[in-house]
C-alpha cells in the first residue's frame, strides 16, 4: 500500500532503491535531518542480498568498519544477522586483517528494516521510478510507473543491477533485476535521454543447493572464531547462534562437463557482451582460463539458521541448467545435491562514473546523484558506502551545506570514490587494500578514530553513538597520556623480564609497546597503575603504538597529498583556452573536471607540466 506518514508528496530527498547503496543513502539522509522517501520496487526486498549471504572481507571490512564509523546500517546489520565471524589475515599485520561474517539471509535483511524503522524522518514508498522530471539541468521531482509523482529537489539514484537487467542461463534470457523481479527499462531509457552515458557490465551467482541432500561427512569443516569480533563500535557481543561452513573442490570431472559444453556457454558463445568482475570469475571461465589446475575449492556456506539453503561459494555460472546438474554431482558431499535455483549471470547498464563529482552528485544534473552498482562497483560493501556519502551530500545540498568529500588519506571510501569518479571503470570494480596508499593509517581497526568525530561534526551521527564515542575517545586519550608519561631504564624493564639494551636510555611505556614481544601484561609487571586501561583501548594502544614509527614516516608523505587535495580547480576553469596541453589530455580534463590539484594529478597522462598549467589557470579564475 502507497503509504505516506507526513500526507505530502513534497521530500527533501529521495532515494530510488532499497539495496545496500539506498538503504545507506535513506538512513544517512533522514540522520542528517532532511525528510527523506525511500522509493523501492518491494519493501519485503529492502536489504536483500542479491548474491553471497556475507559481510565484509579484505578491504571490504574496512569499508564496513568505516561505514559503521559514521553511523550507518551496514555493520550493525551484519552483528545482528551474522552466523559465522572471522577476521581474515589474522596472523597478518592490522593493516590488512579483514573483518568478515557469514550472516543469514532473512536475519540480515530484518535487521536493516529495523533500523530504518527507527528514523523518523524516513518514509518508505513501494514502486517503480520511471521518469526524472528534469529541467534547465536540475532535478525537480519524480514519477512511478503507476503515474505517482513526488517532488524533490534531490535524488539518490541506487537502482543496482535493475538497469534493463537480463537473466542468463544457458540459451534462456530473461529480462529481470534480480532472479524473479522484474528489470526497471523506463529509467534507462529517462537516463539515456538526459544525456547519460549508459555502458553494460555482468556479474553472476552460483546454484543454489539444498543443504539436507549435501554428504557432509566427507568434507572438511571451517569454524568461524572462537570468539566472534563484531563488526560495529556500538555491539558489545554477538548473541546470534554460529555455525560452520564446510569446504569442497570441482574435480576433472566436472572440469570435463564444462569443457565439453563449452558451446552453450553464454560468456563462451557471444551471448554475453558485458565484462564481468574479474576477481570473482564464473567456474566456466575459471575452468576454461585455468583447466590445468586438478580443482578450485568450493566454500558451501549456510544462507541461514531456519533455511536449509546452502550457497557454495566459488562456482558462480550461467552454464545451462542441466549441465549445472551433472557438473555439481561430480563434486565430493554433492553426489546427491538437490538443486534449489540454478546460477545464473546478469547484464545491466551502468552509468560511467566521471559522470560524478566526488559528492557523487551527477555533473549533468543538479541534485541527482548516483551511488552503486549503477556506478560500476561490485559489492554489497562498495554499494554500501558510496550510498552512505551520497545520502549524506544529498542532505548537504538539500539544506544548502557544502559537499562532504572523503580524502584518499582519511578513508577506504575516499579511495573508491576517488578512483571511480578519476579513472571511471572498464570491468566491475572492488575494493582492495593494495588500492589505498596510506593502508597503515586506514585501518579497520581504528576506522572509528579517523571519521566518527567528523561525522558528529556534520551531523550524520546519531546521540547514542556520540555518546559511546566521548566516552572511548576520553579513554583512549587517558590510556594514550598514561603510556607516554611512565618511563623505565632498560635495567628495569630486565627485572619485570623485558630484554632491551642496556643503554642506559629511559623508554616509555608506549615506546615499549611499539615491540612485537611486549603486550600490556608484561607492563603491568612494572607499572600495576596501567591496569586500568580496559582490554579494548588496551589492544588499540598496542596496535598505534606498533604502527607509530611507520606513520612517522608516512605523515610526510600524507601531509604533501593533503596540500595538494587542498588546492581546488574551480569550475569555470576553461581547459580549452589552456595552450601547451596535448589534446588527449585536454579531452580528460574536460570530461573529468577534477575538483583539485591533487585528482588532477591522479588522470592518466597529467604531467607534472599540465599540473603547473592548470594551477595557474585555476588561481586566474578563483580571481574571477
Ligand atoms: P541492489 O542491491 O541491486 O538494489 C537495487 C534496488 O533498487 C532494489 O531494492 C530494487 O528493488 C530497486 N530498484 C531498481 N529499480 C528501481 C526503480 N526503477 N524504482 C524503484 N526501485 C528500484 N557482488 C559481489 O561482490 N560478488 C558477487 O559474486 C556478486 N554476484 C552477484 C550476482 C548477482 C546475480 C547479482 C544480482 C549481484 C551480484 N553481486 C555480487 C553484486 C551485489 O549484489 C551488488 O553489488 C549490490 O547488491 C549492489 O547494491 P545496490 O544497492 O547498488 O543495488
Amino acid at each position: 500500500m502507497f503509504h505516506v506518514k507526513h500526507g505530502v508528496s513534497s521530500y527533501d530527498v529521495i532515494v530510488v532503491g532499497g539495496g545496500h547503496a539506498g538503504t545507506e543513502a535513506a538512513s544517512a539522509a533522514a540522520r542528517m535531518g532532511a525528510r527523506t522517501a525511500l522509493v523501492t520496487l518491494s519493501r519485503n526486498t529492502i536489504g536483500a542480498m542479491s548474491c553471497n549471504p556475507a559481510i565484509g572481507g579484505l578491504g571490504k571490512g574496512h569499508l564496513v568498519r568505516e561505514i559503521d564509523a559514521l553511523d550507518g546500517v551496514m555493520g550493525r546489520a551484519a552483528d545482528a544477522g551474522g552466523i559465522q565471524f572471522r577476521v581474515l589475515n589474522r596472523r597478518k599485520g592490522p593493516a590488512v586483517r579483514g573483518p568478515r561474517a557469514q550472516a543469514d539471509r532473512r536475519l540480515y535483511a530484518a535487521a536493516v528494516q529495523a533500523i530504518l524503522a527507527e528514523q523518523p524522518l524516513l518514509d518508505t514508498v513501494e514502486g517503480e521510478v520511471a521518469d526524472f522530471d528534469i529541467r534547465d539541468r536540475r532535478i525537480r521531482g519524480l514519477t512511478l510507473a503507476d503515474g505517482r509523482k513526488f517532488t524533490t529537489g534531490t535524488v539518490v539514484l541506487t537502482t543496482g543491477t535493475f538497469l534493463s537487467g537480463l537473466i542468463h542461463i544457458g540459451p534462456k534470457t530473461t529480462p529481470a533485476g534480480r532472479m524473479g523481479e522484474a528489470p526497471s527499462i523506463a529509467l534507462s531509457k529517462t537516463l539515456r535521454d538526459a544525456g547519460f552515458s549508459l555502458g553494460r557490465l555482468k556479474t553472476g551467482t552460483p546454484p543454489r543447493l539444498d543443504g539436507t541432500t549435501i554428504d557432509y561427512a566427507a568434507l572438511e569443516e571451517q569454524r568461524g572464531d572462537d570468539v566472534p569480533e563484531p563488526f560495529s563500535a556500538m555491539t558489545s557481543m554477538i548473541s546470534t547462534p554460529q555455525v560452520s561452513c564446510h569446504i569442497t573442490r570441482t574435480t576433472q570431472a566436472g572440469h570435463k562437463v564444462i569443457t565439453s559444453n563449452v558451446d552453450a556457454a553464454p560468456i563462451f558463445n557471444g551471448q554475453i557482451g558485458g565484462l564481468g568482475p574479474r576477481y570473482c570469475p564464473s567456474i566456466e571461465d575459471k575452468v576454461i582460463r585455468f583447466g590445468d589446475r586438478d580443482g578450485h575449492q568450493i566454500f558451501l556456506e549456510p544462507e541461514g539458521l531456519d533455511d536449509p539453503t546452502v550457497y557454495p561459494n566459488g562456482i558462480s555460472t550461467s552454464m545451462p541448467e542441466e549441465v549445472q546438474l551433472a557438473f555439481l554431482a561430480t563434486i565430493p558431499g554433492l553426489e546427491r545435491v538437490r538443486m534449489l535455483r540454478p546460477g545464473y549471470a546478469i547484464e545491466y547498464d551502468y552509468v560511467d562514473p566521471r559522470e560524478l563529482k566526488p559528492s557523487l552528485e551527477t555533473k549533468r544534473v543538479a541534485g541527482l546523484f548516483f551511488a552503486g552498482q549503477i556506478n560500476g562497483t561490485t559489492g554489497y560493501e562498495e554499494a554500501a558506502g558510496q550510498g552512505l556519502v551520497a545520502g549524506i551530500n544529498a542532505a548537504r545540498l538539500a539544506s544548502g551545506g557544502e559537499a562532504v568529500i572523503f580524502s584518499r588519506s582519511e578513508a577506504y571510501l575516499g579511495v573508491m570514490i576517488d578512483d571511480l569518479v578519476t579513472k571511471g571503470v572498464s570491468e566491475p570494480y572492488r575494493m582492495f587494500t593494495s588500492r589505498a596508499e596510506y593502508r597503515l593509517t586506514l585501518r579497520a581497526d581504528n576506522a572509528d578514530q579517523r571519521l566518527t568525530k567528523r561525522g558528529i561534526e556534520i551531523g550524520a551521527v546519531g546521540s547514542g553513538r556520540e555518546e559511546a564515542w566521548s566516552k572511548k575517545a576520553a579513554a583512549l586519550a587517558d590510556a594514550r597520556a598514561l603510556t607516554a608519561s611512565l618511563t623505565a631504564t632498560p635495567a628495569q624493564a630486565q627485572r619485570a623480564g623485558l630484554a632491551l639494551n642496556q643503554d642506559g636510555q629511559r623508554r616509555t611505556a608506549f615506546d615499549l609497546l611499539s615491540r612485537p614481544d611486549v603486550e600490556f601484561a608484561n607492563l603491568i609487571r612494572i607499572w600495576p597503575e596501567m591496569d586500568r586501561v580496559s582490554p579494548v583501548i588496551a589492544e588499540q594502544i598496542k596496535i598505534d603504538a606498533a604502527y607509530n614509527v611507520y606513520l612517522d614516516r608516512q605523515r610526510a608523505d600524507i601531509e604533501a597529498f593533503e596540500r595538494d587535495e587542498g588546492r581546488s580547480i574551480p569550475d569555470a576553469v576553461d581547459y580549452d583556452s589552456m595552450p601547451g596541453l596535448s589534446n588527449e589530455v585536454r579531452q580528460k580534463l574536460v570530461r573529468i573536471r577534477p575538483a583539485t590539484i591533487g585528482q588532477a594529478s591522479r588522470i592518466e597522462g597529467v604531467t607534472p607540466a599540465a599540473l603547473t598549467l592548470i594551477m595557474a589557470h585555476a588561481k586566474r579564475a578563483a580571481r574571477g
